[in-house]
């Protein structure tokens, strides 16, 4: 969502005239997008933050501003630990940036814009993509949740979604200007359309968007257990442009973890809903995100997520050492776990996932996948990279003007994040 918000914020500001420069130092604006989901995240953005204090010595006409979940959650402190930064804008404000910076360069006031009350109203730029093939599209914002652990609907608000009519009319347009795969963003996707006009559902938006001509793929993130139905299952099985691929964060194995968390499952009801999706939709890859460490969890509930981890045989997850955030409940529990269990916790999920991804990926030698493809490959930019329905990244042979197509290419070799193919043809 902050990949998207900043792509809308530098369309806006192309608008004006802004232009986008390769260097800091060519700068006369450097923003930062924000995450506050973990304390990590928040420290590196004060060393970015801290790193510029000199340039802006140099040029005090630059103007630096933070934006996004942690500029909503800390506000005015950040002008208090950085006092050469002059913009501080929430998660709602960021339509409002052209008029936010002449107010700066005109005047020299540092602007505080922390608004809980805004629905953000972005008319996209579509002409103004980071990458014209494929497109985040947001549907949902907020979440009403309110899992233990979780900053989330405290920087972002309470659910609101977009009507169908509004994400279809963007999606075509998307389309019209060369979009052939859209996600559809949210940070609660199975509870879209909560507070819209009868009775919408995530289904129904799906449905509408998988007849538009043109459009090859369609993802949909982040995906909540307790908000997923069965009958969205069924309709993603229907539907030939979802993609077979479903990020549903388990966070934990163990059921006490979870309770602690509040997060409207048991493991057992995680591992039910994954069965049913397997059994209607072949070859479909499941991503997790876990969080290890959390207040309370005994080794036995850590065998418990290794378990889990074993039993669903995920295509990659991201794995957290849990981390308070002031405000959220979690955060008044005790904070019992030492870092050196989470540190050896972590690792062992890690290395866990490793062997799983390389088993699984192994697999896949000898087949043929369809490849959307992005670009050049960062490890080799003589080679392309794109990635399968399933969200595989394969990188093989080809020439640059099959970026942005879809290619045919047989996998001949794997490691555990990427499969290795030969192109044998193109659409
Ligand atoms: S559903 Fe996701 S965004 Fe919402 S509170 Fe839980 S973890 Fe946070």
């Amino acid at each position: 969502m902050n990949k998207l918000d900043a792509e809308l914020s530098l369309g806006l500001l192309q608008e004006e005239g802004y232009k986008i420069v390769d260097k800091v130092d060519e700068a006369d604006v450097i923003l930062f997008y924000t995450c506050s989901v973990r304390q990590h995240a928040e420290d590196k953005v004060y060393s970015h933050l801290g790193a510029l204090k000199t340039l802006k010595k140099r040029r005090p006409e630059v103007i630096v501003g933070v934006l996004g979940c942690m500029a909503q959650k800390d506000g005015e402190t950040i002008f208090k630990r950085m006092p050469h930064v002059d913009l501080v804008c929430g998660t709602r404000m960021f339509s409002r940036l052209p008029e936010m910076l002449l107010k700066i360069r005109n005047h020299g006031s540092r602007v505080l814009a922390i608004d809980e009350d805004q629905i953000v109203n972005v008319k996209r730029a579509v002409t103004y993509r980071l990458n014209f093939y494929q497109a985040f599209v947001t549907v949902m914002r907020g979440c009403d949740n309110y899992c233990s652990y979780c900053i989330v609907p405290y920087v972002r608000g309470r659910e609101i979604s977009r009507t169908i009519a509004d994400v279809k009319e963007e999606v075509q347009s998307l389309v019209s200007n060369g979009c052939r795969e859209v996600t559809l963003l949210g940070q609660n996707i199975n509870s879209y359309g909560k507070g819209l006009r009868g009775n919408v559902t995530l289904g129904d938006l799906l449905t509408e968007l998988n007849e538009i001509d043109g459009l090859d793929r369609i993802r949909f993130v982040t995906s909540h257990p307790a908000d997923m139905s069965r009958g969205l299952i069924r309709t993603i099985s229907r539907l030939e442009k979802v993609c077979e691929y479903l990020h549903m964060p388990a966070q934990s194995g163990s059921d006490e973890v979870l309770k602690r968390m509040r997060r409207g499952y048991p493991a057992g009801y995680y591992r039910d809903l994954i069965s049913y999706a397997r059994e209607l939709i072949p070859h479909l890859t499941v991503a997790s995100d876990f969080i290890v460490g959390f207040p309370g969890e005994t080794e036995e509930d850590f065998q418990e997520t290794v378990r889990l981890m074993e039993d669903i045989r995920f295509q990659n997850c991201f794995i957290f050492k849990y981390s308070p955030r002031t405000g959220t409940k979690a955060a008044e529990l005790k904070d019992d776990v030492p870092d050196e269990t989470k540190r050896a916790r972590n690792l062992k999920l890690l290395e866990l996932q490793k062997k799983i991804s390389l088993e699984e990926n192994t697999k896949m030698i000898g087949k043929k996948v369809d490849v959307l493809v992005e670009g050049a490959s960062k490890s080799n930019p003589n080679r392309l990279s794109g990635r399968t329905r399933q969200n595989h990244i394969v990188v093989f042979n080809g020439s640059q003007d099959l970026v942005g197509k879809l290619a045919g290419v047989v996998i001949h070799e794997v490691t555990d994040l990427t499969l290795f193919g030969l192109l044998i043809g193109c659409g």
